[in-house]
């Protein structure tokens, strides 16, 4: 599986990626980057950091709506065994005769839902479901900036915009803002970095552009190195992931496990089918929701390293980076189906075999 997802990746992106950034390079370096800094206080004590709470989860609204769809469908399931014989006979014959109308009927309504929500990503060359309008998507972001700097400042330090390491990340992230102002994607947002003081080798970006980066990180990776993550962090939102993803994940509540929920609860008792419910919650969520998230984490891994690439870094550094994370994270597990991103000698493979695309567009750029 990996292997044809690795293959998609790179026919996708090589093309029509690097033909966008060499019109970005060609289009003009209009202005300096810029990024700030939020304004929060800063020294607290350090702690240690649950990771965990930084990842926005959408899981516990997903579970309100599927107790509802069971309680929802128990309750037809009661009325159904308090109608009279004759009646349910009459209503299960007509069920029977007009099935493939309401299949139909039923197709009809979510293929015109879906078509209104996709659109065309010319960078992945794919269309996509977005259900979400930027402007709500911003919204929500913005809270939740709000909320993951204030779990930060209660529960570790942000370093301070003098401080060494945050002067050394925010010159990488300025030159690749730098480098790839073309993109209208990254000229036209205000992008922000904070710099975490906290040994966890991660950095993580939030939908409004707010890019957090990890000391740890920073402690185990060159200038390069940085620049490539960083660009990473970068694709996620140049390629509108947080919309994309909560839109599938949306639609996959709201048109296959609500419907699946509301027919199990209607044909199994109440505990049968809340057990039910939840094994076929588990299985998508493996199947499909920790599947795209992976597939969007090697999109971001590819667009990345080409951002990165427009900004003449030493290409060669991408794989020696995820080399360097096998070695401190040690070697994948045979649960890479339960990760939410590929392990990291996939991502190291990815990223070598994307070295061609990237020599040819520092060529473009003059490196
Ligand atoms: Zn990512």
């Amino acid at each position: 599986m990996f292997s044809l997802l690795l293959a998609r990746n790179v026919s996708f992106l090589s093309i029509p990626t690097a033909a966008r950034l060499s019109m970005s390079y060609i289009s003009g370096k209009r202005s300096l980057a810029y990024y700030k800094t939020p304004n929060v206080a800063l020294k607290t004590p350090k702690q240690s950091l649950q990771l965990q709470n930084l990842v926005c989860h959408t899981g516990r609204r997903g579970f309100t709506s599927l107790l509802t769809a069971v309680i929802g469908g128990a309750a037809v399931r009661y009325s159904w065994f308090k109608l009279p014989p004759e009646t349910r006979r009459r209503y299960a014959n007509a069920a029977r005769t007009y099935r493939l109308a309401i299949v139909a009927a039923g197709l009809c309504l979510i293929g015109t839902f879906l078509s209104r929500c996709m659109e065309f990503d010319p960078w992945t060359d794919l269309w996509r479901l977005f259900l979400f309008s930027e402007r709500t998507v911003q919204a929500l972001a913005d809270k939740e900036v709000a909320a993951v700097l204030a779990s930060m400042t209660e529960k570790c330090c942000l370093l301070e915009t003098e401080h060494p390491t945050y002067r050394r990340v925010a010159g990488v992230m300025s030159r690749l803002l730098y480098a790839n102002n073309g993109v209208d994607e990254i000229r036209n947002r205000r992008w922000s970095l904070v710099v975490v003081d906290h040994p966890a080798v991660n950095a993580f970006v939030l939908a409004s552009g707010f890019i957090f980066v990890f000391s740890g990180l920073a402690a185990v990776a060159n200038d390069d190195q940085l620049s490539i993550v960083v660009g990473h962090e970068l694709a996620h939102v140049v390629l509108r992931h947080t919309n994309h993803i909560n839109s599938v994940n949306f639609a996959v509540h709201l048109l296959c496990l609500t419907p699946v929920s509301v027919v199990l609860s209607v044909a199994l008792p109440f505990l049968e089918a809340m057990l039910a419910v939840m094994v076929c919650r588990l299985v998508l969520y493996v199947c499909v929701g920790l599947t795209k998230s992976r597939s969007l984490e090697t999109e971001a891994d590819a667009l990345g390293f080409l951002l990165a690439a427009n900004a003449c870094v030493d290409v060669t550094q991408g794989y020696l980076f995820w080399e360097t994370m096998s070695e401190i994270e040690g070697p994948s597990t045979l649960t890479w189906w339960l990760e939410t991103h590929p392990t990291n000698e996939i991502r190291g493979r990815h990223i070598h075999s994307l070295i061609p695309a990237a020599v040819e567009l520092q060529k473009l750029a003059k490196c």
